[in-house]
């Protein structure tokens, strides 16, 4: 029941009481047989008469009782009245309220939007809806645990909360997703541009101020109705409102997060376009699209081939052969790279058995499986399942892999390594980790990035960057791997810096299976007796011993 029946029904209950119980069945009553007692009693009383009738007496005496026990009874139906109204108003504002926070929740800031639509419509000004989102707040939660991830939703909704202009509303959507409604001079958009940089400002240091080993930045999006645009039903404008903030959220969040975007018809489109092709990577993944190609590894100094790098691609029916970075990160975010990668490896283990065994092959994992606190197991259980020996498997990850737990990536690290599979850093230089942390994880090889191999390419450019990464790797003793290499100069100036691995343009592009089979039968590197099989129950008793050992 709406909680303005509920005060009606209460208001009816009121004056029941007061008409039934009181007024009606004592009151009238003690009238009329107070008019004949009292007299009488007076009278008696002087000496001039013979006193009221004993039954009249009688019936007002019981009407004073029920005179006192009529009011008694109507208090207490006041008090519980009272209590009862108490109660539904707290219930009230429980329902509009977000318990964590305090903030209104999506159901009344809908209702709320809608009421300040309405005034803003009647008074020519705009309105304007923020959405706003916490990047990467699930990792945020998930590194420093729930309790921390509660402190710093409040502690977001209190510095919105200070940004707020009079007669703003604040209200938090669920789970990182906050909102603010505004009205706002519709000549004065910059008015909404201030209130966004003042919620920047009030916010840049959460993450330090929160204890949280992460920064926690905003994803903005806002979407304005400004005056004469209203349609007749205020509620449909809410809901237009509401999806176009969200919408410019979403691009703000697509173009690298931590920034605002005021909504533009054309993100429409951007949007319909990414969940086309989520539904084709979905696809893709169960139809076998996605397929490894191979990048020859070479040992500088000898030249000979010492394995191949997996990258992966997408034969995409709509989009044709489709580069990782494209569908990598969508991958990601959808959160079935773990399968996309599982499913490429299984190919890459089939297509690296027909090779000559002393050929290693890379594949490279993303930071967002490394979240994954099974995913040793899991990796130990594919080798297992498709008899393929750990010591010729490296996995490369990137040094993004240091923002997240180092403690877990660690020991996962030192999990696989006692399996004897190789970790490398890969595109060492370019990202973020500092000289500690590269001490504190035990990889076995270091992958210069290309941007630092590019710089030697003229005979005039300076080395320094690539000789001091190269003294850092060899000061702690780590192996390296020059990526890019795509001339002969290149080749050269890296050969003269000692003992290094490479790959690049210069030994070929990234190939297919069949010109990696092609090309090694040519050598005479295929696997010349047919390849081990390990019984695999053996192999799945000893992965499940060492899970059960707490190799977690
Ligand atoms: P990466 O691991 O650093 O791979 C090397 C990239 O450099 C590859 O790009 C390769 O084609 C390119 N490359 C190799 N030699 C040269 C050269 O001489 N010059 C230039 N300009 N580029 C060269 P690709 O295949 O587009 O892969 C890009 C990135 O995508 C990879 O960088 C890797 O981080 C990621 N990636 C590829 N496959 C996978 C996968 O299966 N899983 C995950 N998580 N990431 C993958
Ligand atoms: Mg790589
Ligand atoms: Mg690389």
């Amino acid at each position: 029941m709406a909680g303005s029946e509920k005060a009606k029904d209460l208001g009816k209950a009121d004056r029941d009481i007061v008409a039934l119980g009181i007024a009606t069945a004592s009151i009238i009553l003690f009238a009329a047989t107070g008019g004949q007692v009292v007299p009488d009693a007076v009278l008696s009383i002087m000496g001039k008469g013979v006193g009221p009738d004993k039954l009249l007496a009688n019936a007002m005496l019981l009407n004073i009782v029920l005179l006192v026990f009529g009011w008694r009874r109507y208090r207490e139906l006041t008090d519980e009245i009272a209590e009862r109204r108490k109660a539904e108003e707290r219930a009230r504002r429980l329902a509009e309220i977000d318990p964590l926070t305090g903030c209104l929740n999506r159901r009344s800031m809908a209702e709320r939007t809608a009421e300040l639509c309405d005034k803003a419509a009647a008074s020519n000004r705009a309105v304007a809806y923020a959405m706003i989102d916490l990047d990467d707040f699930k990792r945020i939660n998930d590194m420093n645990g729930h309790a921390a991830g509660d402190e710093m939703l409040l502690q977001i909704a209190r510095r919105l909360q200070q940004c707020l202009p009079e007669n703003a509303l604040l209200a938090r959507l669920g789970g990182d997703e906050f909102a603010i409604v505004t009205v706002f001079d519709p000549a004065h958009r910059e008015q909404i541009d201030d209130l966004i940089s003042r919620i920047y400002d009030a916010t840049c240091t959460l993450g330090a101020s929160s204890g949280s080993a992460i920064g926690a930045t905003l994803s903005i999006g806002v979407a304005a109705i400004e005056n004469g645009a209203l349609p007749q039903d205020s509620q449909i404008n809410v809901q237009t409102l509401m999806h176009h903030a969200d919408i410019a959220m979403y691009h703000s969040k697509k173009q690298g997060k931590d920034r605002y975007s005021w909504f533009e018809p054309s993100m429409v489109s951007e949007l319909r376009l990414r969940h086309e092709l989520e539904a084709s990577v979905r696809y893709g993944i169960a139809a076998g699209e996605f397929v490894p190609y191979y990048e020859q590894q070479i040992d500088l100094e000898t030249g000979e081939l010492v394995g191949f790098e997996m990258l992966a691609r997408w034969e995409s029916p709509k989009l044709g052969l489709t580069l990782p970075e494209v569908f990598i990160p969508i991958a990601e975010e959808m959160g079935v790279i773990g399968d996309l990668s599982e499913g490429l490896m299984i190919q890459a283990f089939s297509d690296a058995r027909q090779w000559d065994p002393a050929l290693t092959l890379s594949v490279n994992i993303s930071p967002v499986q490394l979240r994954d606190p099974w995913f040793a197991e899991k990796l130990l259980k594919l080798l297992v399942m498709h008899n393929f020996p750990p010591q010729r498997l490296e996995i490369e990850i990137t040094e993004s892999c240091m923002l997240e737990n180092v403690a877990m990536v660690r020991s996962m690290i030192e999990n696989l390594r006692t399996q004897g599979i190789k970790i490398s850093l890969d595109d060492f230089g370019a990202g973020y980790s500092t000289l500690e942390q590269l001490r504190a994880l035990p990889f076995d090889r270091l992958k210069i990035d290309r941007s630092f191999i590019a710089e030697v390419r003229s005979p005039h450019s300076s080395t320094k960057i690539v000789d001091a990464i190269v003294s850092l790797g060899n000061g702690l003793k780590l192996p390296m791997t020059a990526e890019g290499i795509e001339d002969e100069h290149i080749l050269e100036r890296l050969k003269s810096m000692g003992n290094l691995k490479g790959q690049g343009y210069y030994y070929g592009h990234p190939e297919t299976a069949a010109q990696v089979h092609e090309r090694l039968t040519r050598s005479g590197r295929l696997a010349t007796i047919g390849p081990v099989i390990v019984p695999v129950q053996d192999h799945i008793d000893e992965v499940q011993s060492l899970t059960a050992s707490g190799g977690a």
